[in-house]
């Protein structure tokens, strides 16, 4: 069965710059096709230079929203009527709702990131996470993570960057527990033996660069810990293998798409995402 495309279907998109290897199309239309919804999602190819004129055409055209990927997370977010307290603190939005001609932003990443730890039965609030990296996606996981209650350690290669990160997350949660250090052998060292979660925020390690690992030689990987790799591609990467060998809990960042494309559906449709369903879409695109 496929899509049906007429008079009246409502439209739904990513903007990004390049979107070409976008599984989101994928996911979004087989969602679209298995609740029976008269939608399509397409992929839209914008230049940073056009972002402006691209937002402002949503509205006119019909869409019911759209997702915002790199690089216009944060630049998009001068271009919408409100924001929501979530995607400021965050600072960047991933998920554009259109309602009566107004367009509000959101950030489902930290929702999709925290979803599948409950699914392997951790309770936020009793954890202490490790996080490798302090860029855009950093961001969404300790702010998810703090809200929870969990703490939170960030690790960088530019220790400032992790305490500029602190820094801006405690304006926003100001009870959150929250410390910062460099990604070196002392910085994780320090901690190591306290955390129970571990979770790569750096692209160290994506397709096509397999052999790159953000852990640092000779460190061992606490078997106690579960390890959650923000890449999909590769399934496996070579950190994640390595806390494997050591007798740890893996995860990649499959379900954490999966689940912030369910939340950005909820939001366009009103309606309960079809999550195993939209599963199946991103591992069979990510094979193909
Ligand atoms: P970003 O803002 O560019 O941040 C990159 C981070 O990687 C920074 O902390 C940077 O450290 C660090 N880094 C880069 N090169 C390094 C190196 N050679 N050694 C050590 N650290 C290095 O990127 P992002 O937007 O956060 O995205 C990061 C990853 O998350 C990507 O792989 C992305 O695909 C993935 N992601 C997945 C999902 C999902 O749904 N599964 C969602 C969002 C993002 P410095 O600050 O020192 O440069």
């Amino acid at each position: 069965m496929s899509l049906r495309i007429d008079g009246r279907t409502r439209l739904a998109g990513i903007l990004g710059y390049p979107v070409e290897h976008s599984l989101s199309p994928a996911m979004h239309n087989a969602a679209f096709l298995a609740l029976g919804l008269n939608c399509a999602y397409v992929p839209l190819s914008v230049h940073p230079e056009q972002l402006g004129a691209a937002v402002a055409g949503l509205a006119p055209l019909g869409f019911i929203g759209a997702n915002v990927t790199i690089p216009h997370k944060e630049a998009v977010t001068a271009c919408l009527d409100e924001i929501s307290a979530e995607a400021l603190a965050i600072g960047a939005v991933n998920t554009i709702v259109i309602r009566d001609e107004r367009l509000s932003g959101y950030n489902t990443d930290a929702v999709g990131f925290m979803a599948p730890l409950s699914d392997l039965g951790l309770r936020a609030a009793d954890l202490h996470a490790l996080v490798l990296g302090a860029g855009g996606a950093a961001r969404a996981v300790v702010y998810g993570l703090a809200r929870a209650g969990a703490a939170v350690t960030i690790v960088n290669r530019n220790p400032d960057r992790a305490a500029s990160l602190v820094d801006v997350l405690r304006e926003h949660l100001p009870a959150a527990r929250l410390a910062s250090g460099p990604l070196t052998p002392e910085g994780i060292g320090a901690v190591l033996q306290d955390v129970d979660l571990v979770v790569n925020t750096t692209a160290l390690g994506m397709t096509p660069h397999e052999n790159a690992s953000p852990w640092p030689n000779g460190v061992p990987f606490p078997r106690r810990a579960v390890a959650y790799e923000l890449i999909y591609t590769p399934a496996e990467t070579r950190w994640l293998a390595m806390a494997r060998s050591a007798g740890a809990r893996t995860l990649n960042g499959l379900p954490m798409l999966v689940q912030q494309g369910a939340e950005s559906f909820t939001l366009w449709t009103g309606q309960p995402a079809p999550v195993s369903i939209m599963l199946e879409a991103v591992s069979n695109g990510r094979r193909a």
